[in-house]
C-alpha cells in the first residue's frame, strides 16, 4: 500500500535574509528579486509544508551556465538571460535522510549547506579528511595482514603434505592387533514424532512439543519517506508493510522403547612378533539369535604394524598382512618422510639398495 503527495521545498534568500520561501512558487525572492539557489533548498517541517496541486514533473531543474538562475527542465533558454540550456547542469538534490515511522513527524531541516558538503566531498575524493590530514590506511593494512596470514596457512598446509625427504631405515620389530566389536539386542529408549514412530515401539508416552513455526499477520508497519524532486518540490510517500509474528505449532512427541541391535563391547587379540601368528579373539557369545540379551559379531578390524628406526627416529607403518610378514628384522628400507610432520609415507616403502 502506498500513496504519494507533492509539496514545496523551502529556501532562504542569502541576499536579503528572507526565510522559508517556496521552492516551486518563488523562483525569485519576492523581497529583493534574487534568483533561487538550489544549494539553499531544504525540507520543511510537517507544520510548514505547502501542497502542490496538479504537479507536472519534468525532472530536476537546470542551472543556467551564464547567470546561475534555476530554470525548469522543460525550458530551452534561460528565462533570466536567454542563454541556451541544452548542456546545462542539473540542480543538486537534498539527500538528507527523510524517513519517519508512524506517529513521528518531520522537523524543519533548515537551510542545508550544500556548498560545504560539495567541498567535503572533493576533499574526500582527494584522500583528505576535513582537517587536512591524509586518511589512515588501517583498513588496508588489516586486509593485507589477513591475506598474508591466509597465504602462510595455505603454504604451510601444502608444505606439510608435499615437502618430503628420503629416509633409509631398518626394521626393529612387528606388532599386530585384531579386534571384533560385539552387538547386543536390547531395549533402547528413543523418541520420534508420533506420526513416524516405529511400529514395534512399546512403553510409549506422549508429550506436546514445538515442531515448527508459522507466520501470523500481526498488524501493519508504516513509514513516510520524502524525496527531493529537484524542481522546487518534493514527494512524500507513505508505505505500509504487513508485520508478522512467529507462532509455534505443537505436535505429539513420542518417548518409547524399542528392541534394537547396538554396540555392546569389543574383544581384542594382539602380538609383537611375526612368529606370534595373528588370530581372531574368542567372542564369548553365549546367546545367539534374536532375543533380549542375544549377541552377534559386528565389525572386524586388523592392524599389522612394522616398526622402523632411522638415526634416532622411530617410524611405524600399518601394512597388509602379507607385506608385514615379508619384512624381516634388520632388513633395510627406504621411504619418504614429511619434513614438517616427521610422518612416514608408507606407500613409498621400497627395499633399500634394490
Ligand atoms: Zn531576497
Ligand atoms: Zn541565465
Amino acid at each position: 500500500m502506498s500513496s504519494e503527495q507533492v509539496y514545496e521545498m523551502l529556501w532562504d534568500c542569502k541576499y536579503c535574509g528572507t526565510k522559508k520561501l517556496l521552492g516551486k512558487t518563488h523562483r525569485f525572492c519576492p523581497n529583493c528579486g534574487a534568483p533561487q539557489d538550489d544549494e539553499a533548498r531544504y525540507f520543511p517541517s510537517d507544520d510548514e509544508k505547502v501542497a502542490v496541486k496538479d504537479h507536472v514533473y519534468y525532472g530536476a531543474d537546470v542551472i543556467c551556465p551564464n547567470c546561475d538562475t534555476l530554470n525548469s527542465a522543460n525550458t530551452q533558454f534561460c528565462q533570466q538571460c536567454g542563454t541556451p540550456l541544452a548542456d546545462a547542469e542539473k540542480a543538486q538534490l537534498v539527500t538528507d535522510e527523510q524517513v519517519i515511522a508512524d506517529g513521528q513527524s518531520f522537523q524543519a531541516a533548515g537551510s542545508s549547506n550544500v556548498a560545504q558538503k560539495r567541498y567535503d566531498a572533493k576533499l574526500d575524493a582527494a584522500g583528505l579528511s576535513q582537517n587536512g590530514q591524509p586518511k589512515p590506511r588501517r583498513n588496508n593494512l588489516m586486509l593485507y595482514g589477513i591475506m598474508g596470514l591466509v597465504a602462510v596457512v595455505i603454504l604451510g598446509g601444502l608444505a606439510a603434505v608435499f615437502w618430503k625427504r628420503d629416509t633409509t631405515a631398518y626394521v626393529t620389530g612387528h606388532s599386530w592387533t585384531r579386534e571384533i566389536s560385539i552387538d547386543e539386542f536390547a531395549p533402547r529408549a528413543q523418541n520420534a514424532w508420533c506420526d513416524v514412530m516405529p511400529a514395534d515401539a512399546y512403553s510409549i508416552s506422549r508429550r506436546s512439543e514445538v515442531r515448527s513455526y508459522r507466520q501470523i499477520p500481526d498488524g501493519q508497519e508504516c513509514s513516510t519517506m520524502r524525496v527531493d524532486n529537484g524542481d522546487g518540490t518534493y514527494s512524500e510517500r507513505r508505505e505500509c508493510r504487513t508485520r508478522y509474528r512467529e507462532e509455534p505449532v505443537y505436535d505429539q512427541m513420542c518417548y518409547f522403547t524399542v528392541n534394537r541391535w547396538g554396540y555392546e563391547r569389543s574383544v581384542r587379540a594382539d602380538g609383537d612378533s611375526v612368529n606370534d601368528e595373528p588370530y581372531w579373539p574368542d567372542t564369548n557369545i553365549t546367546q545367539s539369535g534374536t532375543c533380549i540379551g542375544c549377541e552377534r559379531e559386528g565389525d572386524r578390524q586388523a592392524r599389522y604394524i612394522v616398526h622402523f628406526r632411522a638415526d634416532s627416529n622411530d617410524y611405524a607403518c600399518n601394512l597388509e598382512q602379507s607385506a608385514w610378514m615379508s619384512m624381516p628384522i634388520e632388513s633395510t628400507w627406504t621411504f619418504k618422510v614429511g619434513v614438517l610432520t616427521n610422518q612416514p609415507d608408507c606407500n613409498s616403502l621400497e627395499p633399500a639398495g634394490g
